[in-house]
């Protein structure tokens, strides 16, 4: 009753009337263009990054030198392939040229975010009304997938600090929180009283839908199961943010017996791509934004990882265009057989940062390490850094007592991958610190990763 009262009245006239927002229309328009068919919405995100282009070279200064740089203009764009002719921006060119980055007489109210970058120093960006409108709309699209409905009871669980709220703030949250049915747990640490407790909550709460980062879902899920406690189904999980490896997928997916719903974003652009309710791969939000995968300075085939070039396809106020956020993807063969026409992503490999080169260039990547460790019982966390000279340091912190072979043992298996003129060093750490946004970083590497020199491992 409370759903129904919520979906066409209450969320309609909060979200239209009292913020003056589209978000209900753009999602209407997203339910709608879904099911339309691949080459369609091909076309569409073709023409929409056509359009962003022709803006930003008539009034983002940044472009406009740049494009004229490279000899390359908006009405020149023919096919997609045209686009690889254009500059890719940084993070090291937004740091720097910011400013530069804000279209001419703009107008409107700015939206300020902004994310860690390659070396560690934030980048700042900002986006419009409009975008922010956009991109509610399209996770609310996904949630959907999922088995959410507004409304209805969704469970938000996240290990980011969060900095101490006014007692002012604190009460609009909650309101906010109480209209909206969602309930915000940050799982910043994760003792056995504190998985405890969060089972309680959520065997009180009952959500429909869980949101959360993986890590601690995992943790989560390996406590409930070790402990017997069961908990209740919500129709779907979602995780974002971090990596899913398919041990975590298993994990929870057993604790809750549900199914996980995993998206792939970026703070630059949010959603860039969703599981559906089929999990065949991740579609792409291309309505929203357009997606390159670039190997060997071509868009990849189907099946080939290669780095993911973004650009925002609504934002006009700061535009992001073939934006590099130095990760790395593969496209899917095959589309997906819930009849949806965005095109799939198989799998996400994650930030080239992330990856740590071998001494012959073999490049361990994505599953490798959590793979490696998941059945050390007695490894609570662990993190490998590589520095500039490739040594590789893998840092250990233990789970209640280390046994004595553990750190002889992982650094044989990684010899194993690696061979033996790897430098490699097992160090036994009490702690391991979250990045500034709260999350687990498995591997930090120095070491400059070349897709089109080096060997996938
Ligand atoms: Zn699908």
């Amino acid at each position: 009753m409370y759903a129904s009262l919520f979906r066409h009245v209450l969320f309609p006239l909060y979200e239209t009337r009292l913020r003056g927002r589209e978000t209900l229309t753009r999602l209407q328009e997203l339910e709608r263009s879904q099911w339309r068919s691949e080459a369609d919405l091909r076309e569409l995100s073709f023409r929409r990054v056509v359009e962003a282009i022709r803006y930003a070279e008539q009034h983002v200064p940044l472009y406009r030198r740049r494009f004229a740089d490279h000899g390359v203009r908006a009405r020149d764009v023919q096919s997609p392939d045209d686009l690889l002719r254009f500059p890719v921006l940084t993070k090291s060119d937004i740091r720097k040229h910011g400013k530069e980055l804000i279209a001419e007489g703009f107008h409107g109210k700015m939206y300020q975010s902004g994310t860690g970058g390659s070396t560690g120093e934030p980048i700042q960006f900002s986006y419009d009304h409009r975008t922010y409108e956009s991109r509610i709309a399209a996770a609310m699209r996904a949630d959907g997938w999922a088995g959410a409905s507004p409304g209805e009871r969704e469970l938000h669980i996240w290990s980011r600090a969060t900095t101490p709220e006014t007692p002012l703030r604190k009460a609009k949250r909650r309101a906010h929180e109480t209209i909206l049915r969602k309930r915000m747990i940050c799982a910043w640490e994760l003792g056995q009283d504190q998985l405890a407790d969060l089972c309680d909550t959520i065997e009180d709460f009952q959500p429909r839908v869980i949101i959360s980062y993986p890590t601690p879902l995992y943790h989560l899920s390996r406590y409930a199961l070790e402990k017997g406690r069961r908990l209740p189904s919500p129709r779907g999980i979602v995780t974002s943010a971090e990596r899913l490896f398919q041990h975590h997928r298993e994990v929870i997916e057993r604790a809750f017996d549900a199914k996980i719903f995993d998206r792939y974003g970026c703070r630059e652009v949010m959603l860039i791509a969703s599981e559906c309710e089929r999990h065949e791969g991740k579609h792409l939000n291309l309505e929203n934004v357009h997606v390159e995968i670039v190997r060997s300075g071509r868009h990849a085939g189907a099946g080939e990882p290669g780095e993911v070039i973004l650009t925002d396809l609504n934002c006009r106020s700061m535009p992001l265009i073939r934006y590099k956020n130095e990760d790395v993807a593969t496209l899917a063969p095959k589309p997906c057989s819930c009849g949806r026409g965005m095109p799939m992503l198989s799998s996400v490999e994650g930030r080239m940062l992330d990856m740590i080169v071998g001494p012959e260039g073999q490049l361990l990547a994505g599953e490798f390490f959590p793979h490696l460790l998941k059945d050390y019982r007695d490894v609570a966390r662990f993190q490998v850094h590589q520095d500039k000279s490739r040594a590789i340091t893998i840092k250990l912190m233990p789970n209640e007592g280390l046994a004595a072979e553990t750190p002889a043992r992982v650094e044989r298996s990684m010899r194993e991958f690696l061979g033996e003129r790897a430098s490699i060093k097992v160090e036994v750490v009490d702690d391991i610190p979250l990045t500034k946004g709260g999350k687990y970083r498995l591997t930090v590497s120095e070491v400059p990763v070349d897709l089109e020199r080096e060997a996938t491992a």
